[in-house]
């Protein structure tokens, strides 16, 4: 059969011809336009693909692999979904399904793996083309981004911490929008809800300030923006619920590169705390400073009661010696008495004030517990005797005669129990009665009793003696005198020692008071025995007084004291040659010249007081061997550790004593 050819006209063939040449053209064009897509994205730094339906990339810039590193090939070969983070996989799939219903997307978010496993964020934008179906989409590596804003709201965070911590709160204000912003911090102070762009905020915050403050704050304000001057305020705030609080607020001005002032800035930091911690510390160191003035005054005003009293104690001592008739014996012993008396009071009362004050503290030391029991008991034989009161010691066999405490303390507490014992005692005895309650290897408790045969103390009253200025009943103090401070010193002292003072008492019938203290023990120097002494009544308790032919050096600057020191030492020592100093120089010249076997060496005294001079004489070569004894008023704290680390050898406590004094002098002279 015959092909049929169908014949075209000339006028139709060249119709043809056009038509094939813009076929052609628009060929080209599209090649072109392929070409010039590819140059355009080609070294874009975003990430430039084309999707098609079934989520394969059809094209994919350079950007795209590089920041994935997946080669094209790869990145073509599978559907997109294997390259994202499989928790952002649904979010992606669901997007892209729904683009028909919501493209174009923008600013959509997902992560993708890389292929070394790395994370990157991508931001995209992306459009469906419904004509042929396909997704063109743009990203943009956001990874860098997101981490420093990361890295800015953890540091927002612990900035607001540390702003709650510090209680401390920013602000900001930009003049030309009049917008001011406060961080949480200054919110939280204020304690005002937060409302944004709240344009009230400045009113209220002005009205929590006191007017003097609200103007000081207004010129503040004015003089930063004018003249760029920071400022500075402290002040109270009044808020709304009636709450006051202190306030440390600063303000800078903040200036454009053309220097204008475009901003303010500033902090608010809540102080009310630190304030009120200030002003307890000043009110302590107020305390602490009168407490100081009080101490220093009775120190110096013991000092100064002292010296005079020493006179009269010293010196009625000497005369009571001498011969008098009936009357003036009684006479004397009465102002005898009742300065020792006062002695007593003063003591007390400045003891008290030092525990009140917890300036006192007990040192540790060796004590012997024999001699220092016996020594105790020593000092009211005379008054057993004279009221004929048996007076006994007991000590137990297994008691360590060296233990380490403070013994000037425990003679202290042991002297006053005593001594009331005597007072309240009027027939039968009193006994000074230490056991031993627990011992090991390095500590040793041992209990003291004082224990008396006198009026007993009714049940009513056995708590409140132990009290400070509190008696047993109104009629004691003119029946038997005393501060009713001894039992309270003695529970304090005690209480020091982790102790406790105890009665056991039966009105009428007498008194046991006690207390059990856990020293450390020292080596055994002795062998124990029991000691049990039962004073005998009469029997006289004075040292032979061998000393003979010494030569004293008394440092004292007051005239009343340097006469009874001297006249004690010529009663002591027989022929004694008595050298006198009245200042610390002089005291260290005429050592050096007269070389004395003994010196007694005041404190306080004028030129250069007794521890330089000590410490002088001890740095001699010709006078450092001299006994030096320390006069002490015996009042200051570590006062006797001083002297012994000054260089004294020993001390002795003003008023001096007949018997202390005579004690010191046959311990140092025999030597
Ligand atoms: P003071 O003896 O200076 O008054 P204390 O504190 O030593 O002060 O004693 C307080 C009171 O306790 C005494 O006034 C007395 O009433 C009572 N008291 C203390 N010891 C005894 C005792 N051994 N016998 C009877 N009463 C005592």
């Amino acid at each position: 059969m015959e092909k049929a050819i169908k014949e075209f006209s000339y006028e139709e063939l060249l119709k043809k011809v056009e038509e094939q040449d813009i076929l052609i053209k628009e060929l080209n064009n599209e090649r072109q336009d392929i070409t010039n897509f590819e140059y355009f994205v080609k070294d874009s730094p975003d990430l430039v693909c084309i999707v098609d339906s079934d989520a394969y990339y059809k094209f994919v810039n350079d950007s795209f692999s590089k920041v994935l590193g997946y080669s094209r090939e790869e990145l073509v070969s599978i559907p997109f979904f294997n390259f994202i983070h499989p928790d952002d996989l649904d979010i992606t799939s669901s997007t892209f399904k729904n683009l028909a219903k919501t493209s174009p997307v923008i600013d959509f978010e997902n992560r993708y793996i890389k292929k070394n496993g790395e994370i990157v964020i991508l931001q995209w934008k992306a459009n469906l083309n419904r004509s042929n179906n396909l997704v063109y989409a743009i990203a943009r590596d956001i990874t860098d981004i997101r981490k420093t804003q990361e890295k800015l709201l953890s540091s927002e965070r612990s900035l607001n911490e540390a702003q709650k911590i510090a209680k401390f709160g920013s602000w900001d204000f930009i003049l030309m929008t009049q917008e001011l912003n406060w961080s949480n911090e200054l919110y939280e102070i204020f304690e005002f809800e937060k409302i944004p762009n709240d344009p009230e905020l400045y009113n209220k915050f002005k009205s929590c300030f006191f007017p003097k403050d609200a103007e000081e704050l207004s010129i503040n304000i004015e003089n930063t923006i004018t003249n760029r001057v920071p400022y500075e305020m402290e002040h109270r705030i009044l808020l709304p619920n009636q709450t006051i609080k202190w306030v440390f607020c600063t303000g800078v001005s903040i200036v454009d590169s053309n220097n204008n002032v475009v901003a303010l800035k500033g902090v608010v930091q809540d102080i009310t705390q630190k304030k009120q911690i200030d002003d307890a510390i000043k009110a302590k160191e107020k305390a602490e400073a009168s407490n100081k003035a009080k101490s220093d005054f009775l120190a110096n005003m013991s000092h100064e009661i002292r010296t005079p009293l020493n006179g009269i104690v010293g010196f009625t001592d000497l005369l009571l010696k001498t011969k008098f008739d009936k009357d003036q014996l009684e006479y004397l012993s009465t102002v005898n008495e009742s300065a020792n008396t006062l002695m007593e009071i003063i003591n007390n009362i400045l003891d008290f004030s030092k525990i009140e004050s917890g300036k006192l503290e007990l040192i540790s030391e060796e004590i012997d517990v024999y001699e220092l029991s016996s020594q105790i008991i020593n000092l009211f034989k005379y008054e057993a005797n004279h009221k004929k009161i048996d007076l006994l010691l007991h000590i137990d066999e297994n008691v360590s005669q060296f233990i380490v405490g403070d013994s000037f303390r425990l003679k202290q507490i042991l002297v006053n129990l005593l001594s009331n014992a005597m007072k309240f005692t009027f027939s039968g005895h009193i006994k000074l009665n230490i056991t031993q309650v627990e011992k090991d290897e390095t500590i040793s408790s041992i209990k003291f009793s004082v224990i008396d045969t006198g009026i007993g103390i009714k049940v009513q009253n056995q708590k409140k003696i132990f009290q400070s200025f509190i008696q047993a009943d109104n009629t004691t103090t003119r029946k038997y005198g005393g501060t009713g401070l001894g039992l309270a010193i003695s529970s304090q002292l005690l209480a020091l020692k982790n102790s406790e003072l105890k009665l056991s008492s039966s009105y009428g019938i007498g008194s046991e008071f006690f207390f059990i203290i856990d020293f450390e023990k020292i080596e055994q120097k002795q062998n124990n025995s029991v000691v049990e002494t039962s004073i005998e009544r009469n029997k006289s308790s004075k040292p032979s007084n061998s000393l003979d032919n010494y030569k004293v050096l008394i440092a004292e600057d007051n005239k009343i004291n340097m006469l009874l020191a001297k006249t004690l030492v010529q009663k002591i020592v027989a022929n004694c040659t008595i050298i006198e100093a009245t200042n610390g120089y002089d005291a260290v010249v005429l050592a050096e010249i007269e070389l004395p076997d003994l010196i007694l060496m005041d404190i306080q005294m004028p030129i250069q007081n007794g521890y330089d001079a000590t410490a002088a004489i001890r740095k001699s070569k010709t006078t450092m061997n001299i006994p030096v004894i320390a006069l002490t008023a015996g009042v200051l704290n570590g006062e006797k550790e001083k002297c012994i680390s000054h260089g004294m050898s020993d001390y002795i406590t003003k008023p001096i004593v007949h018997t202390d004094l005579e004690k010191v002098l046959h311990m140092w002279l025999k030597k």
